[in-house]
């Protein structure tokens, strides 16, 4: 099964501020939704605003959020979690696509950013975050989650101002993969 979190998709369209990944909620829904015909997969989306719960933070480990998650990785042979995030600016370069690894010992890994690479630009940002808090790598609570419980995982962030036909595109090419990962192993 693949699951898919989004711990900052919940959003209001009365909040004129940037108070939530803005096109999380989408991007985790049109890739859940790609998938699902052809292959095992479950969405996890936010319950709550982040300024009230972070659920990307040990904070929320009590959470119904968090306690799906745990009951679905208890239940299920989950071969790998996308952790769906959005940024609103780009940064030093145009690239629409940033992953955050937190687990290199994973060849399943290793075998998607080398087939994202060969479809988009992407890049790693660790360094980058890294820099901005020095224990970032260890505040974000789904990937820590994942790599605890040895399941393969990636966050990803999304540019907010994408068209709707590269939104579209990128959820065709992400949702691929594991459409022929599970066609390959039956
Ligand atoms: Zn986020």
């Amino acid at each position: 099964m693949i699951l898919i979190t989004a711990p900052h998709s919940y959003c209001s369209s009365k909040l004129l501020y940037r108070h939530c990944d803005r096109i999380a909620y989408e991007m985790a829904t049109l890739l859940h939704d790609k998938i699902k015909p052809h292959a095992p997969v479950e969405l996890v989306l936010a319950e709550d605003f982040r300024y009230n719960m972070d659920f990307n933070r040990p904070i929320s480990e009590k959470s119904p959020f968090q306690q799906r998650i745990n009951n679905i990785i208890k239940e299920n042979k989950v071969v790998f979690c996308l952790d769906i995030h959005s940024f609103p600016k780009f940064k030093i370069d145009n690239n629409d696509v940033y992953i955050l690894r937190h687990d290199y010992n994973s060849p399943l890994v290793d075998e998607f950013i080398l087939y994202l690479q060969n479809k988009i630009k992407i890049k790693e940002y660790k360094g980058e975050s890294q820099k901005e808090t020095t224990d970032h790598i260890y505040v974000n609570y789904i990937l820590d989650k994942m790599v605890d419980n040895k399941i393969p995982a990636l966050l990803f962030e999304f540019y907010e101002y994408a068209t709707k036909s590269r939104k579209e595109e990128l959820v065709e090419i992400f949702a691929s993969f594991w459409i022929d990962y599970f066609k390959k192993k039956k």
